[in-house]
């Protein structure tokens, strides 16, 4: 059973949650050509079904992975026509759970790194956090293989602040994965655009409350 922790977050046993048996392969948006998730202009898919339930969440209506509409084929075309233009730095998966959604987005991501190698970046945002994923089932690990930049960790209200980058929580870390990768530890990405405050500091999620 997942337990609840003292911010309000529904947390996971490790390999609980399985992608393959909870998504129901909707999506709750696709926004090309934007300029707000990650770095450069970027096309942004936002999946369906999140049960971490974080109080305060940007997008809870999508927390239900029957929000939306079905992933189709047409949508990866189009995705993958839009990422073919010389401007777009590269593809944003959003949620809902974007580790929850691997029936969907390992095909994709599998056909971008065909078409493009390394030439687009590919960033996900997380619920879970870097050192939890590294524990989980194979479709979760090979969907983080594929990827440049993981934004990790729940939003956690009382570490809200206004400013940060990319995020929502000073929680919530930008991940350079190539760099973790090599290091065998999580690398903060070191490019880019900063927070505007430095002093923002960094705290723990709370233990879990059994
Ligand atoms: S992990 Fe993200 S999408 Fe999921 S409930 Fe928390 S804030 Fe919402």
């Amino acid at each position: 059973m997942p337990v609840t922790d003292a911010d309000g977050i529904t947390q996971p046993r490790p390999g609980e949650w399985d992608g393959r048996v909870l998504s129901a392969g909707h999506t709750a948006d696709y926004k090309p050509f934007t300029f707000v998730d990650g770095e450069g202009v970027r096309c942004s898919l936002y999946v369906s079904g999140c049960p971490f339930s974080c109080p305060g969440c940007y997008n809870a209506a999508a927390q239900s992975f029957r929000y939306g509409t079905p992933y189709t084929d047409e949508l990866e075309d189009r995705i993958l026509g839009d990422l073919a233009q010389p401007y777009v730095a590269g593809l944003s998966l959003l949620g809902g759970e974007p580790m929850l959604a691997t029936p969907i987005l390992l095909p994709l991501v599998r056909r971008v790194r065909a078409a493009f190698g390394d030439e687009k970046s590919i960033w996900i945002w997380s619920g879970y956090t870097y050192e939890q994923l590294l524990g989980e089932p194979p479709d979760k690990r090979e969907l983080l293989e594929h990827c440049d930049v993981l934004v990790d960790g729940p939003f956690i209200q009382r570490l809200y602040h206004h400013d940060l980058a990319f995020r929502g929580s000073s929680n919530q870390r930008i991940i350079d994965l190539p760099a973790s990768r090599r290091a065998g530890t999580a690398a903060l990405w070191q490019s880019g655009r900063r927070d505007t405050e430095d002093s923002v500091p960094f705290l723990a999620p709370a233990p879990p409350r059994s």
